[in-house]
Parts: C-alpha cells; structure tokens; sequence
C-alpha cells in the first residue's frame, strides 16, 4: 500500500485574530505546521507528503519542508477546504492508493493515531478519528427575538455523538469521487462529509483528547500546557540553577577566569585552569537543567578532564543540556575576589562565555566584588563565584 498525506494548511486562520497565518504560529518555540508535518514524516505507514499552503506562502516555503526524509511536494490551496485538498489531490503520487488528509491546526497527532486510521481507511474504504462527546449535547431552535438566548430544540442521545478531528484516511477511488461531487456543492468543513454525501460509509476510529485544534488564542494557552506535561512547566516557562565554586589563591599560576588568563602575581590551584567562572556556570546550567553537577560529568580522577579547559567543559555542558532538551536563556555571575580588578577583562570573558555556551554576548553578564578585606578571601588567599543560569525547554 502507498500512502500520500494531505496537509491542509490552505486557510488564513481567520477566526483567530492574528497578522501572522495560524499555521505558523508556534508553540514551544516550532510552528504548528512543522509539528503536523513532522509527524507524518515521522509516521512509518506514511509514503510521501503533499503540503497544501495559502498561494503567498507556497513560493516562499520553510526550508524544513525540504529536510523532513520523505517526498514532499507544496501545492497552493483554494477558496474552499474542499479546494484545497483536491489541489492537494491533484499532486499525490499516482501510485498512491490511499490518502490521509490532516488539518495543520492539530499538531499534536500521535503516530498511533496516524497508523489506525490509515489501517481502517484502507480495510473500510473511508475513516475518521473522532472522539465521543462527554458533555450532553442539545440541539437549539431560532433565536425567538434578537435579544433573548436561543431555546433547547431537543437533547441528542450522547451515546450516538462523535466529534470528528483528524486524520481522515480513504481509498483513492473514493475520496476521488467525493471531491468530483465536492467541486460543484456547497463548502463542507471536512472530507468525510463529502465521501458520505458520495454515498460511502464512513468508520469512526477512536481519536485522542490531546489532538487538539488550535483555533483561538486560549488553545494556543492550552496547547503550551499539553506540550509542558513531560516536566510539568510549560514551554515558555525557564527553570533556573546556581552555581558556586571556590579555588586557593597561590603564588606561580596562572589566574583563568572566564576563560580569560589575567594578569596577577598569583591564580587558583587546581587539577584544571581552576576557572571558578567557567565552574560555577556549568554548575549552574546543570543545576537549571536537574542534570547533576560538575564532578559527576568531568571527575578529577577522570584522565579526560585532567588539564582540560573549563571552557571547553562549559562548551560540553551547553551540549549535554541541549541533548536533554534544553537551551541556555542567560547567565550572571559574581566573581568575588581582593586583587588584581577584573573591570578591564569583564568584556573578554563575557564574550568568551557566551561563544562557548552558543548564545548571544547580551545574555551573558558577569560583575565583581571584593570581600572588604574580610575572611580568607579579604586576605587573597582565595576566589570564589556566584552563578545563576536560566534553561528553557526547546521546541
Ligand atoms: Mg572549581
């Protein structure tokens, strides 16, 4: 069996009050059109992909529409829903045998969810998914006079109700008599209507509550939540680590911080460079990120991490919190030290920071402080940073 899916995302999403065409609004930081998308390219059963877009967007396509490891062809989409899929009909492959059209609107579509309907779209001809409804249904009658509420028609056996979502798979022969039927009727909102219309039974798969279609503004809020279940904040919200690291101060090494050696007549010991700067944000990323501590990725008594630059390990730290998801927001540090002034060095390694960490010199702020000649670190005889870093979930 080859199967093409149809993504409809052909309409100007309206009712939702936004300058920017829905289908590129974004959640967790990745638009609503590349998760629906990714997801049937990720789908096993899935052969090739045809995007149907608003005509001002199909000459300018995302450039993920070409990366995605299946055939994708880009077609514009017409006045109608049903226009637009049958231009996307137009372009499946004409091996094709079964098409599975979804909305753009519903990026969180499962792959289970794909699959099933693929399968029973090709045992019975035509499926849908569909959820059953759980509120009691009423069927209201005309409103009586403009300013009064609408009165109850008649209360529908619940039992019998389903709300369609998508995916809708069908055979190619009978979502192509279906549109030649469409092509002359009045607008119908989905593509099983039309094949029920063209006298085909359609069968209702179960759907998922998740599969959500975002259509105002307050489900774009709940589609943030849906995508924060797996740490239980949602996609915009940071977490925030801290960091501290101490080393001796010592006459014949070298002073390191931030990455940058600065002129002293003594520096931190230690197995490294000692760069408590480099220390205390790694610290502090790991920290945001719930990802442990320094010692657990880079032990001393590991020969790797003996010597190594601490901007190097910062650098494997962004890495690691990025492979769990993570991006670094920004981070700021105190560097609490008697002699020498870091004032003139502060730029340096701010930039030295950043570029290890990927992120603009702008989300990296580092100050100094001295101990007022107070304890062991008023008395030089030790360095200390403060850190905070804030992670945010990537998209
Ligand atoms: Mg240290």
């Amino acid at each position: 069996m080859h199967v093409a899916a149809i993504i409809a995302a052909g309409g100007r999403g309206t009712r939702f009050g936004s300058g920017r065409p829905k289908q590129l609004l974004e959640i967790g930081g990745k638009s609503l059109l590349a998760r629906s998308v990714d997801a049937f390219a990720r789908c096993a059963s899935v052969n090739e992909l045809v995007v149907v877009l608003p005509p001002d967007l199909v000459s300018r396509p995302r450039d993920y529409l070409h990366s995605v490891g299946k055939p994708v062809r880009i077609v514009a989409g017409g006045r109608r829903r049903q226009d637009s899929v049958a231009n996307g009909f137009g372009a499946v492959a004409a091996a094709a045998d079964l098409i599975v059209i979804h909305d753009a609107a519903r990026p969180f579509v499962s792959d289970a969810l794909i699959s099933r309907t693929i399968e029973a779209g090709w045992r019975f001809g035509a499926a849908i998914a569909a959820v059953p409804a759980s509120d009691t249904v009423k069927q209201a009658a005309d409103r009586p006079a403009d300013d009064e509420p609408r009165p109850v028609a008649r209360t529908l056996a619940r039992e019998h109700i389903y709300l369609a979502q998508t995916p809708q798979a069908f055979r190619r022969d009978i979502l192509s008599e279906a549109l030649a039927l469409a092509a002359t009727g009045a607008e119908a909102t989905d593509e099983a209507t039309l094949v029920e219309r063209a006298g085909h039974q359609v069968r209702l798969v179960d759907g998922e509550p998740a599969n959500i279609k975002i259509t105002t503004p307050e489900d774009l809020r709940l589609a943030e939540a849906i995508l924060a279940r797996g740490d239980g904040l949602p996609a915009r919200t940071g977490r925030v680590g801290t960091g501290y690291d101490l080393h001796r101060l010592v006459p014949g090494r070298p002073l390191v911080l931030g990455g940058v050696t600065i002129p002293s007549d003594r520096g931190a010991l230690g197995h490294s460079d000692a760069d408590v700067v480099c220390h205390a944000v790694t610290d502090a990323i790991l920290g945001a990120a719930c990802l442990g501590d320094i010692g657990r990725h880079f032990p001393d008594s590991d020969e790797r991490w003996r010597g190594a630059s601490s901007l190097d390990l910062l650098r494997r730290t962004a890495a690691l919190a990025a492979d769990h998801g993570y991006e670094v927001g920004n981070v700021d540090v105190t560097i609490i030290l008697e002699t020498p002034r870091i004032r003139d060095h502060v730029e340096a390694m701010r930039e030295a920071v950043a570029a290890a960490l990927g992120i603009e010199v702008a989300r990296v702020s580092i100050k100094g402080k001295t101990n007022e000649g107070m304890d062991a670190i008023g008395r030089g005889e030790a360095i200390v940073a403060h850190a905070i870093a804030l992670v945010r979930r990537r998209g």
